[in-house]
């Protein structure tokens, strides 16, 4: 498995010496330093009890649910989650409590609690795949416990080590997937949600005084779209993230206010919202997807093109760096795969317009578009819609599908890879 620390998502250890001015990071670094002294390299004299897995009690639900069958209108709801959830509770009195593995079900909570007012709210989403050859994984799961961490402390949650979060889902992975995905379910998956929420029960506008971490596993249907996602571009009225503000981090507040533009865009036949930013129609991500365009430069270049990370306007993805990764591994001097030729290709992080995409478009330059995360998985993308405009793109076997293809057979093991986890099966 990859160190936790190494080959991370934005780099959430802060340095002594954070300028004064930086009210953010020096409040994120003081919060780390109090609540996950591994985390950070500033000392505090009486730093808070730390989050430890191997303090996990297990308690094992005495009446077990059947998971839905394949058919189940429910799958589609995605209302349906194993039998176990992980809690652990964090107060600002005695820090991290003990984990517990605990029968699913629902929570006491005050209706004060900061969450409910003040979206102190962030999580993550991650597959637990069923493998060709019967193993049960996990993909890059470290990426998403780094980034975990970073959206928590950036809404002034705890902090917590990710290696300690990890743990905790793979005991529940462990616990519940030999029932939830069996072997028969090869090519299957569950998806985990790791949550934090203030539940404090005080409605002070201030630092939570008190968080719950969880983490579940829900039945989720397979979002595939062999047709291509139709996108609808954002308008002027709605912006997703812009910076200095919390686009980066995975915060319910960032996804509640998106769900107007994005019902409209159903209502009109789109499946996503393509996020702009900016007077020059500067592309970002598409719905909770990364966004990448292949084109051709007039020069003849063939290019792989994603918004950077740079100005934090746009979440880190896992599939997004793991694109990235493997185009530069594999596709940066071509391929010829599956009777496919691929020519060349340059990867590139850099800003740019619905107007570049456009012209290439209209210059008959624009290979592909595809969006890519976690739930969407690649999907290749039809049609952008963007003003007056209709972009339509050939959804066709090409760099998408060799790049889907690849990550899969790391998934679901057909690719030995060490970016996939084994989890080891327990049951209850
Ligand atoms: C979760 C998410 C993504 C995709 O991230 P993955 O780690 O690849 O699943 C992209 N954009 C947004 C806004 C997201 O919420």
């Amino acid at each position: 498995m990859e160190g936790v620390t190494t080959n991370g998502i934005q780099e959430t250890t802060i340095a002594n010496g954070t300028s004064a001015s930086a009210l953010t990071s020096t409040g994120i670094a003081s919060n780390l330093a109090e609540t996950a002294p591994s985390q950070t390299t500033v000392e505090v004299e009486h730093p808070l009890a730390s989050l430890d897995a191997s303090l996990l009690q297990r308690n094992i639900t005495p009446s077990p649910r059947t998971p839905p069958q394949a058919d189940d209108p429910n799958i589609v709801l995605q209302n349906t989650c194993t039998d176990h959830m992980v809690t652990v509770q964090w107060t600002e009195k005695n820090g991290w409590g003990t984990p517990k593995l605990e029968p699913y079900g629902p929570f006491s909570i005050m209706p004060t609690a900061s969450v409910f007012h003040y979206a102190t709210e962030c999580f993550e989403g991650l597959k637990l795949y069923r493998g060709f050859d019967g193993k049960l994984r996990l993909f890059r799961p470290n990426l998403n416990c780094k980034r975990f961490l970073g959206s928590s402390t950036r809404i002034a949650l705890p902090g917590f080590d990710p290696e300690e979060v990890l743990k905790l889902i793979v005991e529940l992975c462990a616990t519940d997937g030999p029932k939830w995905l069996p072997k028969e379910k090869a090519g299957g998956f569950l998806y985990l949600r790791p949550t934090m929420i203030a539940n404090d029960a005080a409605l002070g506008v201030q630092r939570p005084k008190a968080a719950l971490l969880y983490v579940l596993l829900c039945v989720f249907p397979a979002l595939d779209t062999p047709s291509g996602l139709k996108l609808l571009a954002s308008q002027d009225d709605t912006i997703r993230a812009w910076p200095g503000g919390f686009g980066y981090a995975k915060v319910g507040a960032n996804y509640g206010p998106s769900l107007v533009a994005q019902g409209e865009a159903r209502k009109r036949n789109f499946n996503q919202i393509l996020w702009l930013f900016g007077e020059n129609g500067q592309v970002t991500e598409a719905g909770a997807s990364n966004f990448f365009v292949v084109w051709k430069t007039r020069e003849g270049k063939t290019q792989l093109v994603t918004a950077p990370l740079t100005d934090r306007i746009i979440l880190d993805g896992v599939t997004r760096r793991s694109v990235l990764e493997l185009s530069r591994a594999r596709l940066s001097n071509g391929v010829s795969a599956d009777g496919l030729e691929l020519a060349p290709i340059e990867i590139v992080e850099r800003h740019y317009t619905m107007h570049e995409v456009l012209e290439a478009y209209n210059e008959g330059r624009l290979v592909e578009c595809f969006a890519a995360g976690t739930a969407f998985f690649i999907a290749q993308v039809a049609l952008v819609s963007w003003k007056e405009q209709e972009i339509t793109v050939p959804v066709k076997p090409g760099y998408a599908t060799t790049i889907k293809g690849w990550l899969s057979g790391i998934m679901y093991g057909k690719e030995q890879h060490d970016w996939a986890v084994v989890v080891e099966e327990k049951g209850f």
